[in-house]
């Protein structure tokens, strides 16, 4: 099963499909090796315009619903993980411009997206992880209005490859952060080196260090930490379409490999208990998909969906990890080794319960909406 879209969502995943069999699933397993995507493959999505997909039609996008462009990032998931989380990655950076910004900076972030441009979300620091709003990065305000930002992000997606920022930083004398738009010409942004990770390694993943960039009076963006979490929100629920996408590849490479195995002179396939194993890997997948299927819709009908984008987002990654987890089971000795795909899938996987809030995060706030509605 997958979700029900509209006609230009489906072309438009076809066109995804295309492009990943041509482009992306061949030097995938290369990328994680080398710890980054081709140029050139990231400069066809660019142009391609997989980081323009939640462009409002307002402001000259296609006007997607959420489930088809959830559909596209699942299916980009499916091929490579770090790619769909790079487009995720920009996306949080325009959320929260679209949460809170002017119609100039919309404006302006929305034609630099769709000319090819990418953002990156500048959040968590040192001792702002899941304390996100803790921010210690300082802007102060200089004399001729303009401000000078200071501090150090960390784990930032695209940080060194970004064109813009959107930065949490507080304000001399206020307590929660406001984000500003930083591009990446302005003087003083520096990067740290890449991070070396576990999994999604075709993304780009480094610090970002602020060292008094001086952005106009106009780099404030509104709406402070409701932006952030408006970002955040929507993030979850995409997040929970790459989890998706990643335990369904994960399903299909067991199915693959389990009918060319065989072993007591059948193919392993053959057996109920690997049957039942694949059924159960789809079932949890589906549940998953169907969750955050309904996160989308509440989404696209301007409903609140923050409860619901938390427990997709907790449902799906736990999902992947326990279905990378049975693949790998499916393939036994040589799904632990490097040359077969189901080791990657599970490092991959292992990202979604951390990115944009943990497993613990989202059942903070799935907790709290309990508590406060009493709901039995
Ligand atoms: C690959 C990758 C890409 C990322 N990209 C970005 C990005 O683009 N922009 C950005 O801003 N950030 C990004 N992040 C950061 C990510 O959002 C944080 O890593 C995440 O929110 C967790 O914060 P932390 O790492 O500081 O963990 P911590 O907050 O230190 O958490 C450590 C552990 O303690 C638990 N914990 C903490 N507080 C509580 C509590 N109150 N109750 C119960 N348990 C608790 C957590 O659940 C976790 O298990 C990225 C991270 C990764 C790994």
């Amino acid at each position: 099963m997958a979700y029900l879209m509209t006609e230009t969502g489906a072309e438009l995943l076809q066109d995804v499909k295309r492009f990943c069999e041509l482009e992306v699933y061949k030097q995938s397993t290369q990328w994680d090796r080398e710890g980054h995507a081709s140029e050139q493959v990231l400069q066809m999505l660019r142009e391609m315009g997989y980081y323009s997909l939640t462009i409002p039609e307002t402001y000259g996008g296609l006007g997607l619903e959420a489930v088809d462009i959830a559909a596209v990032l699942e299916e980009m998931a499916k091929a490579d993980a770090g790619l769909a989380v790079s487009i995720a990655g920009s996306n949080l950076a325009l959320r929260a411009v679209l949460a809170g910004g002017t119609e100039e900076q919309k404006e302006e972030i929305c034609g630099r997206i769709a000319e090819g441009q990418i953002g990156a979300f500048c959040l968590t620091e040192a001792e702002a992880g899941s304390d996100a709003l803790n921010t210690k990065t300082r802007a102060v305000k200089l004399a001729d209005g303009s401000w000078e930002l200071t501090g150090t992000k960390q784990f930032i997606t695209n940080g060194s490859t970004a064109d813009f920022y959107v930065v949490a930083a507080v304000i001399e004398g206020e307590i929660k952060p406001q984000l500003f738009l930083v591009d990446a010409e302005t003087a003083g942004l520096t990067f740290g080196t890449p991070e070396e990770k576990l999994g999604i390694r075709s993304c780009d993943t480094c610090e970002v260090q602020l060292n008094g960039c001086r952005v106009s009076a106009d780099a404030l963006v509104g709406g402070g930490a409701k932006s952030v979490l408006a970002a955040l929100n929507e993030g979850r629920a995409l997040m929970a379409a790459m989890a998706v996408g990643t335990a369904q590849r994960a399903m299909e490479e067991a199915m693959k490999y389990g009918k060319e195995r065989k072993q007591f002179g059948k193919a392993i396939t053959e057996n109920q208990a690997i049957q039942f194993r694949l059924a159960d890997m789809q079932i949890k997948i589906e549940a998953a998909r169907q969750l955050t299927a309904h996160v989308l819709q509440k989404m696209d009908a301007g409903m609140d969906f923050s409860t619901e984008a938390a427990m997709a987002k907790a449902f799906a990654a736990d999902t992947a990890i326990e279905v990378t987890g049975s693949a790998m089971d499916v393939f036994g000795g040589y799904g632990f080794m490097t040359h077969f795909p189901a080791e990657k899938l599970l490092r991959d996987a292992r990202v979604f319960q951390i990115i944009e809030g943990t497993g613990e995060m989202q059942r903070s706030v799935v907790a709290a909406h309990l508590l406060k509605e009493g709901r039995r």
